[in-house]
């Protein structure tokens, strides 16, 4: 039996409790025949079926701005996929991940051309940032982008980018050289099949998704690609993170609920001592703490997500808590879910031996728990007296 009691809080409305029973009925209706094993095809079918029944629509604004992102309601989307599936949730973030920077900073034109595309799954999305060298320090990048007439020329190098060699688009972050370090930064729209961008790397993870490092070579784009003005990149690529940040804690989430299913499962039906699992008290004082831990970065998460949608600027404390919090307990609460499972919890195809391997990389991308203390450090030193 899943947990529902948390739809209850005051963060939500009645549209996100119906939202989330939709979502899971449809979620346990849709999601059990794909095929893993060719990921990027995975990928695809799963970007098809998320558009075609209208979840990605949650992913983007209306591209005339008549709706915006409701961080609630992609938190519950995610959680709620990642509870069946990581490579669902993965498919339905990076939509919106991959198109943020045209929702929150895309003029008219560009808006029109893209979010009606990765809002429908017509187009996949993903985001260029990180580089070999640039991955924590993204003030650092290298890769350029060189004014050249009516245009702009990129090249360089980019790592580690989701959703690499499938997608349709790429908002590329580039350095213009306005003014050096992250005041120098740009955000470009790169179409995929863009001429001088390339695929120089498929890079396989212990959770398999499509992932790859690009090339630039000479690589021409127009004019109307920048988002913003020239040197914007570094705000917009914190701006975005700070709306989906919160929702890679919720992804998170997700997966420590499903490892808590399984666990209370497990520890109710595996019969020893003469008794269940679960009548042994230290294995309830281990379901005791997952549950903590599972409430707790709830709790975070939605208080972020609320924060957000109430209208702040700038959540980015009460957003790297989230993720902080959410990710590295949900590790803790699927370790733990391994252990009581025992022999089997470290079956390959096991759901508990997935999550184990789908948790890993949460607490890596989109700035790893060291830089997740790094802002909340600086936000309490800041707003403190001293
Ligand atoms: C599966 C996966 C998917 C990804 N998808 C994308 C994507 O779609 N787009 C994209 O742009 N990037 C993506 N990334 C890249 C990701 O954001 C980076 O891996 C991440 O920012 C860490 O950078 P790095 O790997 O270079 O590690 P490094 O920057 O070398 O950091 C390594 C470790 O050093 C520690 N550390 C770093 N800085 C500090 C500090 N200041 N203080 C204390 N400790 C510190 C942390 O423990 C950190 O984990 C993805 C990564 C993975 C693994």
């Amino acid at each position: 039996m899943r947990d529902t009691s948390f739809l209850g809080w005051p963060f939500f409305e009645e549209r996100h409790r119906a939202l989330a029973e939709r979502l899971d009925a449809w979620a346990g209706a849709n999601l059990g025949d794909i095929d893993h094993r060719d990921v990027d095809a995975a990928c695809r079918t799963l970007v098809a079926r998320l558009g075609k029944d209208d979840w990605l629509k949650h992913t983007a604004p209306n591209e005339d701005g008549s709706t915006r992102i409701d961080v609630r309601t992609l938190a519950l989307v995610r959680e709620t996929l990642a509870r069946y599936s990581g490579l669902a949730d993965f498919a339905f973030a990076m939509q919106g991940l991959g198109a943020g920077p045209i929702s929150l900073f895309g003029n008219a034109a560009q808006r029109r051309a893209w979010l009606p595309k990765t809002r429908s799954g017509a187009a996949i999305a993903a985001f260029a940032l990180t580089e070999a060298a640039s991955g924590s320090d993204v003030a650092n990048i290298t890769t350029t982008a060189r004014r050249d007439g009516d245009g702009y020329v990129l090249d360089g190098e980019k790592c580690w980018i989701s959703n690499g060699g499938i997608a349709d688009l790429y908002v590329v972050f580039a350095r213009t050289g306005e003014a050096p370090g992250a005041r120098g930064l740009s955000a470009f729209i790169v179409a995929g099949d863009n001429p001088g961008l390339s695929i120089a790397e498929r890079i396989d993870v212990i959770a398999p998704h499509p992932l790859a490092r690009l090339k630039f070579d000479n690589c021409r784009v127009g004019a109307d690609t920048l988002l913003g003005k020239g040197g914007d990149g570094f705000k917009i690529a914190m701006a975005t993170l700070d709306v989906f940040r919160t929702t890679v804690g919720a992804a998170a989430l997700g997966f420590a609920r499903r490892a808590m299913q399984e666990t209370v499962a497990r520890a109710s039906q595996r019969q020893m001592f003469g008794g269940s699992l679960a009548d042994l008290q230290m294995v309830q004082g281990h379901i005791a703490d997952m549950a903590l831990e599972i409430d707790a970065a709830a709790l975070l998460i939605y208080r972020a997500a609320w924060t957000k949608d109430m209208g702040a600027a700038r959540v980015s404390r009460e957003a790297a808590m989230a993720k902080l919090y959410a990710t590295e307990a949900a590790q803790r609460v699927i370790d733990t879910a391994v252990q009581i499972h025992g022999g089997d919890g470290v079956r390959s195809g096991h759901p508990v031996e997935m999550l184990y391997r789908d948790i890993r990389a949460l607490r890596i991308y989109e700035g790893a728990s060291d830089i997740q203390k790094l802002v909340i450090a600086r936000a309490v030193l800041s707003s403190a007296e001293r």
